[in-house]
């Protein structure tokens, strides 16, 4: 099944008869049901916004898009945030992770939000946190653990109210080479084990060999598709 359907999109910044800037001309792809699609291109090729439309963060200005079944093109501010808690999972650079509450706290707040009663919650955060190696820092605070223990934490939290995709912005972005390599094993296994949809914008090519398709945007378009060794096609 398709996830997210994305038609001929378009993006213009700035107002009518003021200096407008198209960051996305026309792109359409779809994702389907456990893809891990990557999303690269030079900076200024409109990466962040196309994330940022998907994310539902953003509205296009033409086009449209559907995710798991539902047209968000022209939902009101209110119906998103409701759609963005329950359908979407989200990563960031910076982790985003809140100082104050402990990993388990962090992991749990998607769920907590929704008013979800926290005896149902516990086996969910322990569950979701196997999945990810982060079971002995669960009561830490994340000013105590590693960038990569952060990261994974951020994952777990994005995970942990079973989205339809994962949507992550450079993951990677603020870690070494050896916690940016666990995270990406981790996304993975999370992939190919659980069948997590999970789309990823990176100019890490690292990253990007981890993922089954990337696609390549270029001035607001997408110019080029390839598939991974053992897909469709081949890097
Ligand atoms: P990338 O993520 O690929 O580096 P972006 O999506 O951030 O590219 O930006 C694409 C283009 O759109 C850039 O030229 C950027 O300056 C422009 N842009 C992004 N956001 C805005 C905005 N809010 N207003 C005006 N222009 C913007
Ligand atoms: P990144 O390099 O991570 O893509 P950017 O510097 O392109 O980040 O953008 C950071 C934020 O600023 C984004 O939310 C983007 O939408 C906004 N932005 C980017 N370019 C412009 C612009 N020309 N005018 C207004 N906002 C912009």
């Amino acid at each position: 099944t398709t996830v997210v359907n994305v038609k001929d999109v378009q993006k213009v910044f700035g107002k009518r008869n003021e200096n407008q800037y198209r960051a996305l001309n026309g792109v359409s792809f779809n994702i389907q049901e456990g893809e891990f699609v990557g999303v690269m291109g030079p900076s200024g090729a409109g990466k962040t916004t196309l994330l940022n439309v998907v994310s539902t963060l953003d509205k296009p200005t033409g086009g449209a898009i559907q995710i798991a079944g539902t047209d968000i093109t022209h939902m009101k501010q209110g119906q998103l945030a409701d759609f963005r808690s329950e359908q979407l999972g989200f990563i960031f650079q910076d982790f985003n992770l809140l100082e104050n509450l402990t990993v388990y706290e962090n992991i749990a707040l998607p769920l907590s939000l929704q008013g979800v009663p926290s005896r149902k919650i516990k086996p969910s955060v322990q569950e979701v946190a196997a999945k990810l190696g982060i079971t002995n820092i669960l009561e830490k605070y994340p000013a105590t653990i590693s960038g990569g223990q952060k990261q994974r934490a951020a994952a777990a939290r994005a995970l942990v109210h079973e989205p339809a995709i994962i949507l992550a912005d450079e993951p990677t972005g603020a870690l070494d080479s050896k916690s940016a390599k666990s995270l990406m094993e981790a996304m993975v296994h999370l992939h190919k084990n659980h069948h997590v949809s999970i789309m990823l914008v990176t100019h890490d090519p690292l990253s990007a060999s981890y993922c089954d398709r990337i696609l390549f945007i270029q001035d607001g378009e997408l110019y080029k598709e390839i598939f991974r060794k053992g897909s469709r096609n081949e890097f």
